[in-house]
């Protein structure tokens, strides 16, 4: 039956940018319809250095080169007066050495004005508030801002709506994370004193010493994202407003105060709770969950635009064999490879937050091979299976820390 568009791409962020991309450069007629107008701040703004290959792949890395963001060589995790500085030059896997900060509304506003530039249709400020599925196409409701209705028919909905969740709700296939709601608290301030050179585009991850941790990510505009994550009760011990609460749990914390002791907010700070979601399933017919609209773990590693990028890639490849009637084995070819990357960072977030990575991070007796394989997941290379921290991500980092604590 004929469809208006091939593909119908729900949100133009992260993932709907590089899906559309890729099943572009294939011919698909494509429609990506976008909620808000661009640029608009998002959070989630430190990349990892897989990134870039995918990036690379979707012919979308010359874009985000232009736009100059400040260079990420590694991550730096601080407690008190303890540091573990993983710098991404020292890797188990042959990869990306650096990947880059990014501002999100000037990030994502990069990709998916590329992607518009290489004639893929792009709606803003229409959302999708409605999908219909039969055996031969599904019929989406778009609706403006002003409240008009309009429907479109395609072959497949790719739903990459991020926080928005679409299919998700409209399906019921949400599910609850089994991870505690966690609440984090943030804003872009000026007046960072950096390190300088190699060091300066680092994340900073330090432990706040109430049970919190702290991220300061700092772009190359001259602001820097500071945010803290914690249970919700921590921040009721501070009072006042947002901005007033980040300002004395990052005046309490020694390693972020010595940096951000100078600083003044560029806007009032910011709070997001229960992010973490899960879903029951990643596809079905005419259908597939790309991105954040899949699960969202915790932001600790800073895993969030690499794997929305990585699902649209694998998505892309097997939705052009399925739409060029190959039947291919969506379980096996996307299902199965998205987990293995959610579950890889899953055994990481466990172990961060149950204190088996601290106690691998700051120990004394650290085995330098065995922190190149680490900094290999810290840099987003968690399908590398011949690297034991990936394939037996759990079992190795409790065996690693129980040896470490004797
Ligand atoms: C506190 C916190 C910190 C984080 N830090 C990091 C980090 O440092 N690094 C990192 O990689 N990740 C981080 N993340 C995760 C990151 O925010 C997400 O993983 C990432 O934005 C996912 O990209 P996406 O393309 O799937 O979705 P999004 O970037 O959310 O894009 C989805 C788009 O869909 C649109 N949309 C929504 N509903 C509809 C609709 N009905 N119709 C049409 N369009 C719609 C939205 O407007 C949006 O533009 C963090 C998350 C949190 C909560």
């Amino acid at each position: 039956m004929k469809t208006d568009v091939d593909v119908l791409v729900i949100g133009a962020g992260p993932a709907g940018s590089s899906a559309a991309a890729l099943l572009h450069k294939q011919g698909f007629k494509l429609l990506m319809v976008e909620k808000q107008t661009f640029p608009r701040f998002v959070i989630g703004e430190s990349l990892l250095p897989h990134s870039m290959d995918l990036l690379k792949e979707a012919d979308l890395l010359e874009c985000v080169t232009r736009q100059q963001f400040i260079q990420k060589n590694g991550a730096v995790f601080l407690r008190g007066n303890e540091t573990c500085n993983f710098d991404f030059s020292a890797q188990f896997t042959s990869g990306w050495e650096y990947t880059h900060q990014v501002p999100r509304g000037d990030f994502d506003k990069a990709l998916a004005d590329e992607v518009a530039s290489r004639g893929v249709e792009i709606l803003y400020n229409c959302g999708v508030s409605a999908v219909r599925f039969e055996p031969s196409m599904a019929t989406a409701t778009l609706t403006r801002a002003g409240g008009e209705t309009r429907a479109v028919t395609a072959r497949f909905v790719l739903d990459c709506s991020g926080y928005g969740r679409v299919l998700p709700r409209l399906l019921e296939l949400d599910e609850p994370s089994k991870f505690p709601t966690r609440e984090a608290l943030f804003a872009h301030v000026t007046g960072d004193r950096r390190p300088q050179g190699r060091e300066e585009g680092k994340i900073w991850v330090c432990i706040h010493p109430g049970g919190a941790w702290i991220w300061i990510i700092p772009f190359s505009n001259g602001k820097t994202s500071v945010g803290v994550v914690a249970l919700p009760e921590f921040f009721g011990q501070y009072p006042g407003s947002p901005s007033e609460k980040l300002r004395s749990i990052l005046e309490s914390d020694p390693n972020a105060a010595a940096r951000l002791n100078g600083m003044s907010f560029a806007f009032e700070a910011q709070t997001i709770k229960g992010y973490a979601c899960s879903v029951k399933r990643l596809f079905g017919p005419r259908f597939c969950l790309v991105g954040n609209a899949t699960e969202f773990l915790d932001p600790v590693f800073s895993s969030g635009v690499t794997l929305a990028l990585a699902s649209a890639n694998r998505a892309a490849k097997v939705l052009t064999r399925e739409l060029r009637d190959e039947a291919p084995d969506w379980q096996k070819e996307y299902g199965d490879h998205v987990m293995q990357g959610i579950n890889t960072f899953r055994a990481y977030v466990t172990a961060w937050y149950d204190g088996t990575l601290q106690d691998i991070f700051f120990a004394s007796g650290r085995n330098p091979e065995i922190m190149r394989q680490i900094c290999s997941v810290l840099a987003g290379y968690v399908w590398d299976v011949k690297n034991p921290y990936v394939s037996q991500a759990d079992r190795a980092l409790k065996l690693l820390a129980h040896i470490l604590r004797r």
